[in-house]
């Protein structure tokens, strides 16, 4: 028994179903409780998701009676620092798959600190899963049927106890990271996951089979926030599914986030590079003007522009809408889809770089069981089928708001279309279809 044990808290901002937690909590009798602020990463993340994080943190700093220490800096003095004043050399974290924290762990280790880890992100860590020739998965469904037979443990709860040290005024760097003006954030934290995930158990579950791919109802869970920054666990969901087709459904949508997880950890140079390495031949344009159409949302698809204002507005965009602008980056103004990878990952709250890269990848026919290149999505079509009274589109683009009904995805077909100042289309779909499938046929072997 350890008097005490750092407990750094990285991807898992939460008290519940956290077996690192529970590690540190029983080989030691004060916990040592840590969040280590890398201003790189922090300068590099858009003020969306540094508002978000800096309210995690206070959520979290709550749970634990305000006791919780933020230091900015490196993780290796952070720890050498708090390992000398608590007289321990015990450091718990639940461990992390992700590239930079791969790399950052690594670094630690390094230095000669042992890192305990338990548990993961995950309900099964990725690199577990494996064909029987002990190979990894490259398509989905046998991956996900093999995930399912793998299993997962049952969700533990938080300590019944826990014993915190006191904490000193230099120890609370807390970050003053607000909400940028005009932008709306959903709650962060532990309570407000565990509240949205009730909340939308109570209500469309049930229904999400028929509803998820509706962008204008708010038919998802939005979990996504709160399994990036590990305020709830997937077990935690997982354990509160049946077997109804809504239910099923959702459990194959976290077991996408599994899959690319799996994937990434297999093939960790796909966070920046095509996972099909022939795409990296194409021929793309370079990002111009109508690049920054496509961040501003005013491509002239109202479809395609409602999304990206999404974004901005909200640090978060519909999983639907997400293929759709991707999609349209890529095939309809021929970028390399890093571009569109960058700006989401600079204001998404849920940016995940394995869920984002092959997201991306697999939308741009690069990835992993990719959707093939030639399935290219038509933004006025997509608009119509899963946003098919436009309510979505006139939330988001106030200039097409007196246009009714599904009128509001073809402005260009109605007499007052333009009277709001909304701008004219980009480029034509369909001109653009034909030269992205040339483009292609140049890379066939
Ligand atoms: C181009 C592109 C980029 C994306 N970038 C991210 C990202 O950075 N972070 C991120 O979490 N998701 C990303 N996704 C996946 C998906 O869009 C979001 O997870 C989903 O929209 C989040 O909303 P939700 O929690 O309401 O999802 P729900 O529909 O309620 O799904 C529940 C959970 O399942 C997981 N999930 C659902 N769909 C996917 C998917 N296609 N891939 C991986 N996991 C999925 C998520 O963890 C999600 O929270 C991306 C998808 C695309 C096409």
């Amino acid at each position: 028994m350890n008097e005490r044990a750092i407990f750094w808290f990285r991807r898992d901002l939460r008290l519940g179903d956290n077996p690192a937690l529970l590690a540190a909590n029983a080989e030691s009798d004060e916990i040592v409780p840590v969040f280590i602020m890398d201003m790189d990463i922090a300068n590099r993340a858009g003020d969306h998701r540094r508002a978000y994080l800096a309210a995690s943190l206070r959520a979290l700093d709550e749970s634990l009676k305000g006791r919780l220490k933020v230091i900015a800096g490196d993780p290796i003095e952070a720890l050498q620092g708090l390992m000398k004043e608590y007289g321990t050399t015990s450091v718990h974290v639940s461990a992390d798959f992700a590239p930079y924290g791969i790399a950052r762990d690594a670094r630690v280790e390094a230095s000669g600190i042992v890192l305990t880890k338990t548990g993961s992100p995950y309900a099964v860590a990725p690199g577990r899963v494996r064909k029987s020739d002990d190979t990894p998965y490259k398509v989905y469904t046998p991956f996900f049927k093999a995930w399912v037979t793998h299993g997962w443990r049952a969700p533990v709860s938080a300590p019944k106890k826990i014993a915190v040290v006191e904490i000193k005024d230099s120890e609370r760097a807390f970050p003053q990271w607000d909400i940028p003006e005009g932008v709306v954030l959903p709650p962060a934290g532990e309570k407000a996951a565990l509240k949205r995930w009730k909340h939308f158990q109570e209500t469309e579950l049930d229904e999400y089979d028929s509803q998820r791919n509706l962008a204008a109802i708010d038919g998802t869970s939005k979990m996504s926030p709160h399994l990036r920054w590990g305020e709830i666990h997937p077990r935690t969901l997982l354990a509160g599914l049946g077997s109804e087709p809504g239910h099923e459904v959702f459990r194959k949508e976290i077991a996408w986030r599994e899959f690319y997880a799996d994937v990434l950890h297999h093939n960790p140079h796909t966070s920046r590079d095509y996972y099909a390495p022939r795409f990296a031949n194409m021929r793309y344009d370079k990002p111009g003007d109508k690049f920054q159409s496509w961040c501003a949302g005013k491509t002239g698809y109202p479809f395609v522009d409602a999304a990206m204002r999404q974004l901005v507005q909200e640090g978060w965009m519909h999983n639907r809408t997400r293929m759709v602008v991707a999609s349209f980056l890529v095939k309809d103004l021929h970028l390399e889809w890093q571009h569109g990878a960058n700006f989401f990952m600079k204001y998404l709250i849920d940016n995940d770089v394995a869920s984002n890269s092959h997201g991306w990848q697999w939308t741009a026919g690069c990835g992993t069981d990719a959707s093939p290149y030639y399935r290219i999505f038509n933004p006025v079509e997509q608009g119509k089928r899963f946003d098919e009274d436009g309510a979505y589109v006139r939330k988001y683009v106030p200039e097409l708001a007196h246009i009714g009904g599904v009128a509001v995805h073809e402005p260009w077909l109605d007499a007052h279309g333009y009277s709001g100042g909304y701008p004219q289309r980009i480029v034509d779909h369909a001109l653009e279809r034909h030269e992205s499938l040339a483009r292609l046929a140049e890379i066939k072997v």
